[in-house]
């Protein structure tokens, strides 16, 4: 018999999973928040009896993920970590400390079906969905490993998270939980290469996070150069779905932008762009790219970013160029993988 994956579970599904074996119902609230201080055997939850603990260790699994590579930036502190799931999988995950506390990047999937040019994540294609909990475990082993709380999440590591929809919704749902790690969802981003029937799933949870749009290109002629999603649904239906997300959610959406070198970094680009965003309530983010070893792509000099955000800006959008975290030890996402599987392979 598969075992279930309880720290999946709602508190409500661990009811009825101790109802079923015959147990009181606040058992479930008990195991509910253990799971999320991040245990990682059932042996370990000390108000449990020894007979419950062994029949729940037969009929479930507690997700976790164990650390193969630790890297710490020497310049601000942020880890990125290269980690191990129970069939030997890698993902990746990055630490960041910011003013107002932790931030942890998270990956949503074991490599990415979309296929952008410019990600070292989608390069050997979708390995397979990380469940709830394989996300959860991202997060409790931060903590664990540094001794600190993380306040906010970034679902923008490997994977695009509407491609495993159900597991990431479930995330924010347990993540959220008062009785589980309680990271409020104001506190949490999601961000999408652009999967329109995902974003309209989405609005209609009508969550207080922040949907972040990969841009990239503010016409169809370049994004699709780089984005294959952009044939399935280009730009005007993307930015449709923003404008209906944020009739629902009033949100203030964040469109990301990476800035490549004679791409996409032109001042008609920033032109077209802030003329597609209008009437959007949203924030650019302008990213300088990093540069991939397996592509070709180079970032924009650091002049032209300042002129391409000055011209948002005077069209009345509000940009940010990101700093870059950890650029002493490849902190984007995907790449540590990568250069894991090519050590492999060699
Ligand atoms: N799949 C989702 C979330 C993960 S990717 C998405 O695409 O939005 C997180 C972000 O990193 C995206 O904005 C993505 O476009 C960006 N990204 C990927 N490779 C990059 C690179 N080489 N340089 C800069 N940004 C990159
Ligand atoms: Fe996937 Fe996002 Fe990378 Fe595109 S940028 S391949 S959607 S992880």
């Amino acid at each position: 018999m598969e075992k279930l994956d309880i720290k999946s579970m709602t508190q409500s599904e661990i009811a009825d999973l101790m109802k079923e074996m015959g147990q009181p119902a606040f058992r479930a609230g008990q195991i509910f928040k253990w799971l999320h201080t991040g245990v990682e055997s059932f042996d370990e939850m000390s108000n449990l009896s020894k007979d419950l603990r062994a029949r729940l260790n037969d009929k479930c699994y507690i997700a976790s993920v164990t650390i193969v590579r630790r890297l710490e930036s020497q310049i601000d502190g942020t880890v990125k970590y290269l980690y191990r799931l129970y069939d030997g999988e890698t993902i990746e995950s990055v630490l960041m400390k910011y003013n107002h506390g932790y931030t942890v990047c998270i990956s949503t999937q074991v490599g990415c079906r979309m296929g952008c040019k410019f990600c070292a994540s989608g390069i050997g294609g979708l390995v397979r969905h990380l469940t709830a909990s394989e996300m959860l475990a991202q997060l409790t082993a931060a903590q664990k490993d540094n001794g600190i709380r993380v306040s906010n999440v970034v679902m923008m590591g490997m994977g695009e998270p509407l491609d495993n929809f159900d597991n990431s919704a479930r995330f924010l749902k347990l993540v959220s939980d008062e009785n589980g790690m309680n990271i409020g969802l104001r506190h949490i981003s999601l961000s999408t290469s652009g999967v329109v029937s995902g974003i309209y799933k989405l609005a209609e949870l009508n969550l207080p996070i922040t949907l972040s749009i990969s841009l990239h290109a503010p016409t169809d002629e370049i994004r699709s150069k780089t984005m294959p999603v952009n044939n399935k649904w280009n730009i005007d239906m993307l930015l449709r779905a923003c404008r209906d997300y944020q009739k629902v959610t009033t949100r203030r959406i964040s469109f990301e932008y990476a800035m490549i070198n004679g791409v996409n970094d032109s001042t008609e680009c920033a032109l077209t762009l802030a003329k597609k965003l209008r009437g959007i309530m949203c924030h650019v983010n302008l990213i300088p790219a990093n540069p991939v070893v397996e592509t070709a792509f180079k970032k924009s000099d650091n002049n032209i970013i300042e002129r391409f955000k000055a011209t948002l800006e005077k069209c009345g959008i509000t940009a940010t160029v990101r700093r870059t975290l950890g650029a002493d030890i490849n902190a984007s996402c995907g790449q540590l993988r990568r250069s894991e599987t090519r050590k492999e392979d060699v």
